[in-house]
């Protein structure tokens, strides 16, 4: 088994403050018509282990290749994480970690070890 197919997916995290919030949610609408991506939450106040706003996006590892490209010159000046969904929920937000723009600060202690199926590419939940 390589090491990539431990990978299940991809979560993209755009942050943004108070002023930057109309660009976030117009670069949000376009990755949701533009490709093949899951909305994750949408979140003015701290969650999990972002202590900033921020929106997420659930991708196949197969869409990789179209979105990270398209962030990398479309992100708007947006800070972005990209991070793998492998199991240890703690390395894909640290040393697995991809970062477009300056990295966030990630509040790693209060990571769950393991992801909810309800954060994962629908096609890998086990729907149990
Ligand atoms: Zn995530």
């Amino acid at each position: 088994m390589s090491e990539t197919s431990k990978i299940r997916g991809y979560h993209a995290h755009v942050y943004y403050d108070p002023a930057t919030k109309p660009v976030a949610a117009r670069l949000r609408e376009t990755m949701l018509g533009k490709f093949k991506v899951e909305p994750g939450g949408f979140s003015d106040e701290p969650r999990g282990p972002h202590p900033i706003s921020q929106f997420n996006v659930i991708f196949e590892t197969t869409e990789f290749e179209n979105i990270v490209p398209w962030l990398m010159l479309n992100r708007e000046g947006l800070d972005v994480l990209v991070h793998p969904l492998t199991d240890s929920s703690y390395d894909d937000h640290s040393k697995n970690a991809l970062w477009l723009g300056t990295p966030v600060p990630m509040r790693l202690e209060v990571l769950r070890p393991q992801y909810s199926e309800s954060l994962l590419p629908a096609a890998q939940r086990t729907g149990a």
